[in-house]
């Protein structure tokens, strides 16, 4: 008999089995408001201009194919951390940081988890956020085994708000010290709520006086606002404190549009008053490398070629910030669309938080069996959670998701 014989089929990842029930159906009507990648006022991926031209000016058909240096690309890597802590802080805190290309955010994730749990901090307990994207816990779970996982309260479904209070209560009273911590950048998913900066202060005051290590995942910079620096200020907030040692995990999957690339990079900041910290930064750096190259070797080429055209040239970064406004500001006009529609029709309940949410998902405060009407009545896709993408809701759609929403909650 084979080896394998009591294995079990792994649990399909939700979205993507979703994506496939999806695809299969064939009526007209259908809407897809699962998975979060931007589409236009079609329901079409979208090529951003100024990838579209960087793409025309790296004359690609000339270019080589060898691999990249084991920290990635030197230019990439240099104009990511400049996008993400703006040019003033990597000025000045340039020798106390670490960075490293990597396989997009998830890698980014993956790589930071390894490396705390096998390099030196070993923290009891990653905190991780209720709710929070669906993959955080597999990451921590399957490249840190020893660090324990735990939840803390994030969301109030019943408000559809942040449980603010419940979140400083439970950090307070559980957290050990070097314990870590991951927080949203912006733009949470899946909920669309993010704390405010006095909120973010208080967060950073806790970290300090717990003395946790903090991560952010950045998935959305640019996305929330449409202004890159304005969704980077809970980082740039918790850099401005030398002693709180963070690491960030860089997607460009988003703002660039380029999902498939895996573009990313991890950011490591050690203790900015300790004299050793430049020495601290290169060990890091240098174990970070090790241990990617024992799982991918290196992060890959294409993506960040076009990642550095766009971020490293003037004009193209111009271009670029006009794009994500483009993308964030139709996004917030579906979201006054969609609530506009529901107000009309006078469906019951509040629909208020629809547009109070940012970034690309809301969570509806649809239930379970009203996720299933809508998709076995209409044909419209979302997560049994409720959580529903606003990219695919377009201005030709918009009153038919409305009109079928109040048909399942009236
Ligand atoms: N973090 C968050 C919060 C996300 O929503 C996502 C993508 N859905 C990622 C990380 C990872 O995306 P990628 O690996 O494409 O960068």
């Amino acid at each position: 008999t084979s080896r394998f014989s009591t294995l079990r089929l792994a649990q399909t990842n939700g979205p993507f089995a979703l994506e496939a029930a999806f695809r299969a159906d064939t009526d007209l009507r259908k809407v897809n408001l699962i998975i979060g990648a931007y589409r236009d006022d079609e329901e079409k991926p979208w090529h951003l201009p100024s990838v579209t031209e960087a793409k025309r000016r790296l004359e690609l058909g000339h270019s080589h194919h060898e691999y990249l240096p084991l920290q990635g690309s030197p230019k990439f890597v240099e104009v990511s951390k400049q996008v993400l802590f703006g040019p003033k802080i990597v000025q000045q805190q340039q020798p106390f940081l670490a960075s490293i290309q990597t396989v997009s955010g998830t890698g980014a994730n993956s790589l930071v988890a390894m490396f705390l749990e096998q390099k030196h901090l070993r923290p009891t307990n990653i905190w991780l956020l209720n709710l929070t994207w669906i993959n955080h816990g597999d990451i921590w779970k399957v490249n840190a085994p020893n660090v324990s996982v735990q939840w803390y309260p994030y969301y109030n479904d019943a408000k559809r708000a942040l449980d603010f209070d419940a979140m400083m209560e439970t950090l307070q009273r559980n957290c050990l010290e070097h314990d870590t911590i991951l927080f949203h950048a912006c733009a949470h998913n899946p909920t669309g709520r993010d704390p405010s900066q006095q909120q973010w202060r208080e967060l950073a005051h806790l970290c300090l006086k717990k003395r946790l290590f903090v991560i952010f995942d950045s998935a959305y910079q640019g996305c929330a606002s449409g202004d890159l620096d304005r969704d980077a200020w809970a980082i740039r907030h918790f850099v401005s404190h030398p002693s709180i040692e963070l690491a960030v995990c860089q997607s460009f999957s988003k703002n660039l549009g380029l999902y498939g690339e895996r573009v990313g990079a991890l950011h490591l900041m050690v203790h900015r008053s300790n004299p050793n910290g430049p020495n601290l930064a290169k060990a890091v750096q240098n174990n970070l490398i090790d241990l990617q190259r024992a799982c991918v070797s290196m992060a890959p080429l294409f993506g960040s070629r076009v990642a550095s055209e766009v971020l490293g040239n003037e004009d193209l970064q111009q271009m670029w910030k006009s794009d994500l406004s483009t993308m964030s500001g139709r996004i917030r006009a579906m979201r006054s669309a969609l609530r506009d529609e529901l107000l009309k029709l006078q469906t019951p309940g509040s629909w208020d938080h629809i547009t109070e949410q940012t970034g690309m998902f809301s969570c509806t405060g649809l239930s379970k069996e009203q996720v299933e009407d809508l998709q076995l009545k209409h044909h419209i896709y979302l997560l049994p959670t409720g959580r529903a993408s606003m990219c695919g809701v377009t201005s030709t759609n918009v009153s038919y998701i409305a009109r079928a929403i109040h048909e399942v909650v009236s």
